[in-house]
C-alpha cells in the first residue's frame, strides 16, 4: 500500500526508510518483480520494480481500478485484549469495515485502555496490513469511546440513525440475519460478553440481539462470521 508522498510523478514511486526496508528485507523485492499496489484512499493497480539500491526501491505503477466497496456498516467493538485487538482490526479492515468504534464495556479490563496498540499510528499499521491483505485502499476511521453509557445514550442515536441495529449476543432467540442490504450498526461484545445492563441499554437504543448458533466464538472469529452472514456478497 503506497502513500501519496511516495509518488515522484503519477507513475513513478520511490520507497525509502522503513518502507524500503520492509519491501527489501521482508518481501525480498527484486528488480523485475511485479506486484499489486494501491494508494491510501485511492485506486489499485499494478507495479513493477525498476531499481533497488542500498537505501531505496523505485517502481513504475499504473493505478487503474477502484478498490472494493466499503461495507454499509458501523462496527461497535468492545475493546478486546491487546493481542486480539491487533488481529481483529486486521480482519475488520480486510473485510471492508470503514467505521469502527472501540467502546468500553463492564467486562473490558481497564488496563486494555493503556495499551500502546491503541496509539493512532499503531492502529493505522494494523489497518495497512488488513488493506494490503484485501488489496483495498480505503483507510478505516477508528474512534475510541471509553465511557459506555454516555456513548450509548448521547452519541449512538445519531451514529445509528436510520440503520439496522444489531447486537451479537449468544443468549438470545433471534438468529443473525443473512444477506442484508441496509446500512447496519453492529455491536460485538467483550470476551466475557455484554452484561445484561449493557444489552438493555443497547435495546433501549433500538438494537436487536442476534445469535450465531450454539457455538460461542472468540471476538476475532465472531466478527468474520457475522460479516460473512450479513454481507456474503461483499
Ligand atoms: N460468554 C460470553 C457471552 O455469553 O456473551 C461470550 C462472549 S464471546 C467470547 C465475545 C463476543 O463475541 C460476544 O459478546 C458476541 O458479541 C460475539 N459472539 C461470540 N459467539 C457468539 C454467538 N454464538 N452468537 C452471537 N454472538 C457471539
Amino acid at each position: 500500500l503506497l502513500e501519496p508522498e511516495d509518488f515522484q510523478s503519477s507513475s513513478q514511486v520511490v520507497l525509502r526508510g522503513r518502507r524500503f526496508q520492509h519491501m527489501a528485507e521482508v518481501q525480498r523485492a527484486e528488480v523485475g518483480d511485479r506486484l499489486k499496489v494501491g494508494v491510501v484512499n485511492g485506486q489499485v493497480g499494478a507495479g513493477e520494480i525498476t531499481e533497488r539500491s542500498e537505501n531505496h526501491i523505485a517502481m513504475t505503477v499504473s493505478l487503474v481500478a477502484e478498490p472494493p466497496a466499503a461495507l454499509p456498516l458501523t462496527l461497535l467493538l468492545a475493546l478486546p485484549r491487546p493481542k486480539m485487538l491487533k488481529r481483529t482490526i486486521q480482519h475488520a479492515t480486510a473485510l471492508g469495515v470503514k467505521k469502527l468504534y472501540l467502546i468500553n464495556a463492564y467486562r473490558v479490563e481497564k488496563s486494555y485502555w493503556q495499551s500502546p496498540w491503541l496509539a493512532e499510528e499503531k492502529l493505522r499499521e494494523q489497518c495497512v496490513l488488513g488493506l494490503e491483505q484485501a488489496v483495498d485502499t480505503a483507510m478505516p476511521e477508528i474512534q475510541l469511546r471509553k465511557r459506555f453509557k454516555p456513548f450509548v445514550e448521547d452519541e449512538l442515536p445519531e451514529i445509528a440513525n436510520q440503520s439496522l441495529k444489531l447486537v451479537a449476543h449468544p443468549v438470545t432467540d433471534a438468529p443473525c440475519p443473512v444477506d442484508i442490504e441496509q446500512q447496519t450498526t453492529l455491536a460485538v461484545g467483550p470476551e466475557g460478553g455484554f452484561i445484561p445492563y449493557e444489552v438493555e441499554k443497547l435495546q433501549e437504543a433500538g438494537f436487536q440481539s442476534v445469535h450465531l448458533g450454539p457455538r460461542i466464538l472468540r471476538v476475532e472469529t465472531a466478527l468474520p462470521v457475522l460479516l460473512s452472514r450479513l454481507f456474503p456478497a461483499r
